[in-house]
Formats: structure tokens, C-alpha cells, sequence
């Protein structure tokens, strides 16, 4: 495929760096596979599907406890729907915009691909930041966010979910309100509470998942996670239950960050200091800097602004699982884990390690797991909560969590058979990317130029 695709596709989307980091990433593996195919080339598939089938753009506007009007702009990218509905969370955080949700969107494709399920690609949100707000402020504007987004979705259309800053609070108030709206009681949401529709483990899933996904990854080498100490970045969904399960196999969380900075427990964070962080984050809303307070046997290192490196990622670990946001690993970080003797880096958060990295820490030697794989058992077991809300019965918390690990071995199994098949041996980027691609590229060519 000629260089000239990829070119029209960053030209027409300009200052959007974040989408142009995930095409190029995609476009880089698949090229190849596209060569071999003339029908996805001559069906131009690949410029096709790096253009969203549908972008919506609202105001949101709120009334602050001060009587403050206020206005924050609202998004949804329906990217492709190919497989399925349009499926993918809604990130509530004042970096969002069009590149980071079209960015997120397109992995997203990949990711729901792999999973197995009936699901497409879509991601949503705003540049509404709930930190410090009131519960009511957060139910003022996630009502008036969904006013507009109850005309674009639905439960056979697209099914949101939560994403970063968006949680269970925000979930139900979101539920609440298209319910009222449409008169309907449908699984339009997933991340739903147990008592009105969600399913058992979808708040534990991606952390779950991720750590199922390295199990796999480390028995590839003859590896356990028994005694490997494991850097973690963020507090919250992910990085809580990815601690978790570390924990379950008797790994041991050794950090733990938020955006104001991160922890450093030598002794390592154990079941009784993880409900701290539990309680800390979910209940409390608070700053991961009282964990300090709290514990010494951790220490707090603040963000210091203009730092090129994150010292986090300079601790000495066997295991690292980025769980907080976009480019939060440079090849600065990659170094200093290669140096350090980090073995495996599986991504809990989306897109956290920049191309640079990714190829050092692959040269280095380093076992590396995308996002779009290792972080899929969160938009798996929204599609299991998506396929017991359709049939109106709900499954145990063992039945979900069998069904979760199996389609994280599974996952793990296509991008390694894929990258293989492809000439790729032991690339899970490479896999992940060519595996999602075929099953999608195949049933667009199926569906016709639409
Ligand atoms: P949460 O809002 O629960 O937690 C996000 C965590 O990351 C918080 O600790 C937050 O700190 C930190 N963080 C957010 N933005 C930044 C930033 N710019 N710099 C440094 N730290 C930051 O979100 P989730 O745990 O749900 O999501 C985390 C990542 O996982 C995201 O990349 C998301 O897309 C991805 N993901 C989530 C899934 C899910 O099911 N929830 C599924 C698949 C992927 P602070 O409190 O200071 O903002």
C-alpha cells in the first residue's frame, strides 16, 4: 500500500496527534496484509476505516452550586460498525478533545474485534473535569450531557461505557436520565450497577483482565507472577484491580500515582493497604498523597513540572502496567526499566507508551502487551453485561470471570498465532493490530461500500 493512504488520512485531520500516533501505529503493521489482499486495497479499506462513520459534537451547559452557568462541549466518535453496535467508554477529563477520542475510538475497533464479540468501535466524552465537584454538580451536568447524546445512542446503536473520570456515580446518573428521556428500560450503558442491569466483575474486568493477559504472557517464558514486584501507574478502575489480581498471585504492587504524583511502597502494597487506596479514591475522592500520610513505608514524589522522565518508572521491578492515561511512558522511562531488568510492560491504560518507547522496550527485550489486547477484558465483559441485559438473565461472578479469562487466553493466543502467520514471531502489537484488522476489513468488504 502506498504511503500517499496514510498521508491523505493525517492531512484530512490535521492537529490531531494523538489519531495520527494510532493510524500510523496500525498502519504500520497492516501494510502488508493489505498488500496481500487486493480486495482490501481496491476497496481502499484502510482510509475508509480510519474515517469515522459518524463524529457528534453538543453543547453541555450545567448550573454550578454557586448558581454558575457553566459550558463544557460533549462528543461522540461512532467510528465503525461494522461487527456491531458502536461500543466504547466516555472519559470525563479536561484533555479531552477530537484526537483523543478519535484516537480512542480506533483502537477501540481493534480492541472489540479481538475480543471476539459482536461489538464496533465508538468513544465519547467531555472536557468537564469532576475532580472537586459535588455529587450534585456531577448529576447536573452528566443530565444535561445525556439530554443531547439520548438522540445518538441505544441499545442496538451504541452502547456507552465508563472510561477515565467516568465511573459508577456517573454511569447511573446517565442511565437514569435516558431512561426518563426515552420511557425505555434498556442496557443503553454498560458499567451499570448490580441492582438495575450490570453484570458481576465489569468493574473488576480490565484490571482482572489485563493481569490474566500477563499470566499468559510470563507462562510463555515459565514464568509466574509469584515474588515479582510490579510498577503500577494510577489509582483508579484499572490500576485498583490490576493491583488486585497482582496481589491474588502473589505479585506485589510496589506504586501507585495519581496526576498530582505517585507512591513508592518498599514493602509493597498488600490487600489491607489496596482497600485504603479503594476507599481513598472511590469514597473519599482523595489524593493519592495521603497514602504517604498514612503508610511510611511509602514515600510521595509530586509531578515536577517540565521533568522529562517519570521517576515511577525508574523503580526496580520485574513487571510494569501503565493504568493511567495516553504517552505516560517515554523512551527516557523505557530505558530505565530496560537498565533496571523489567521483563514484561502490559498496558492496563490506552496508548500509555509513546512508538519510541515501544520499540525500545522491544529491542531491549522487553515483553510488550498493547493496550488494545491486554486492557480488552473491560469492553468483553461490557459485551457479557450486553448479552445478559438482551436475554434477561445474569450469570455468577465465577461464571463471568471463567468467561473473562478465557477470552484473555484466547486474545493472547490470536496475537501470537497472528504475529507468527505474519512474520512477526512474539509481537503482540503486530498480532493485535493484524488480527483486529482482518476480522473487521473482512466484513466490510462482506457489507459493501458504505
Ligand atoms: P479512572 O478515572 O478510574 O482513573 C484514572 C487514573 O489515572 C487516576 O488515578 C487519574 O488520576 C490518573 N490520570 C488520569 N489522567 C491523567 C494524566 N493526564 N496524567 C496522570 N495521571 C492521570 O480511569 P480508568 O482507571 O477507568 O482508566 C485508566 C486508563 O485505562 C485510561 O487510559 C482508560 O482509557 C483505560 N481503560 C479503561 C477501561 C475501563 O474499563 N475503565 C477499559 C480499557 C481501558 P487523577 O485522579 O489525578 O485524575
Amino acid at each position: 500500500m502506498s504511503r500517499e493512504v496514510l498521508d491523505r488520512i493525517l492531512q484530512r485531520s490535521p492537529h490531531e496527534p494523538e489519531f495520527h500516533q494510532a493510524v500510523e501505529e496500525v498502519y504500520l503493521n497492516v501494510e502488508k496484509v493489505i498488500e496481500q489482499n487486493p480486495q482490501y486495497k481496491n476497496l481502499n479499506i484502510f482510509e475508509r476505516i480510519s474515517e469515522p462513520e459518524r463524529i457528534i459534537t453538543f453543547r453541555v451547559p450545567w448550573m454550578d452550586d454557586q448558581g454558575n452557568i457553566n459550558v463544557n462541549r460533549g462528543y461522540r466518535v461512532q467510528m465503525n460498525s461494522a461487527i456491531g453496535p458502536y461500543k466504547g467508554g466516555l472519559r470525563f477529563h479536561p484533555t479531552v478533545n477530537l484526537s483523543v477520542l478519535k484516537f480512542l475510538a480506533f483502537e477501540q475497533i481493534f480492541k472489540n474485534a479481538l475480543t471476539g464479540l459482536p461489538m464496533g468501535g465508538g468513544k465519547g466524552g467531555s472536557d468537564f473535569d469532576p475532580k472537586g465537584k459535588s455529587d450534585a454538580e456531577v448529576m447536573r451536568f452528566t443530565q444535561s450531557f445525556m439530554q443531547e447524546l439520548a438522540k445518538h445512542i441505544g441499545h442496538r446503536t451504541d452502547v456507552p461505557a465508563g472510561d477515565i473520570g467516568v465511573g459508577g456515580r456517573e454511569i447511573g446518573y446517565l442511565f437514569g436520565m435516558y431512561k426518563k428521556i426515552n420511557n425505555e428500560f434498556v442496557g443503553v450503558l454498560t458499567g451499570k450497577g448490580l441492582g438495575w442491569g450490570g453484570s458481576l466483575i465489569r468493574p473488576e474486568a480490565t484490571g482482572y483482565g489485563l493481569i490474566y493477559f500477563a499470566i499468559e504472557m510470563l507462562a510463555t517464558k515459565g514464568q509466574k507472577f509469584e515474588g515479582k514486584r510490579c510498577l503500577v501507574s494510577g489509582s483508579g478502575n484499572v490500576a485498583q484491580f490490576a493491583m488486585e489480581k497482582i496481589i491474588a498471585n502473589g505479585g506485589i504492587p510496589v506504586t501507585a500515582s495519581d496526576s498530582s504524583g505517585f507512591i513508592y511502597d518498599k514493602d509493597g502494597i498488600d490487600a489491607e493497604k489496596l482497600e485504603f487506596i479503594k476507599e481513598l479514591k472511590e469514597v473519599k475522592r482523595g489524593r493519592i498523597k495521603e497514602y504517604a500520610d498514612k503508610y511510611p513505608s511509602a514515600e510521595y514524589h509530586a509531578v515536577e513540572k517540565g521533568a522529562t522522565s517519570n521517576p515511577l518508572w525508574s523503580i526496580k521491578a520485574e513487571c510494569a502496567f501503565p493504568c493511567a492515561t495516553q504517552n505516560e511512558v517515554n523512551v527516557e522511562d523505557a530505558q530505565h526499566m530496560i537498565d533496571n531488568g523489567v521483563m514484561l510492560l502490559a498496558e492496563g491504560a490506552n496508548m500509555p507508551t509513546t512508538p519510541e518507547a515501544i520499540t525500545m522496550l522491544q529491542k531491549g527485550g522487553v515483553m510488550y502487551a498493547p493496550g488494545k489486547a491486554s486492557n480488552a477484558g473491560g469492553v468483553a465483559t461490557s459485551g457479557l453485561e450486553m448479552v445478559q441485559n438482551y436475554n434477561g438473565l445474569y450469570w455468577t461472578r465465577e461464571d463471568v470471570d471463567e468467561k473473562l479469562r478465557n477470552i484473555m487466553r484466547n486474545i493472547h493466543d490470536t496475537c501470537l498465532k497472528t504475529a507468527a502467520k505474519y512474520g512477526f514471531e512474539g509481537d503482540y502489537m503486530a498480532g493485535a493490530n493484524i488480527a483486529g484488522f482482518i476480522k473487521v476489513a473482512d466484513a466490510m468488504v462482506a457489507e459493501g461500500i458504505l
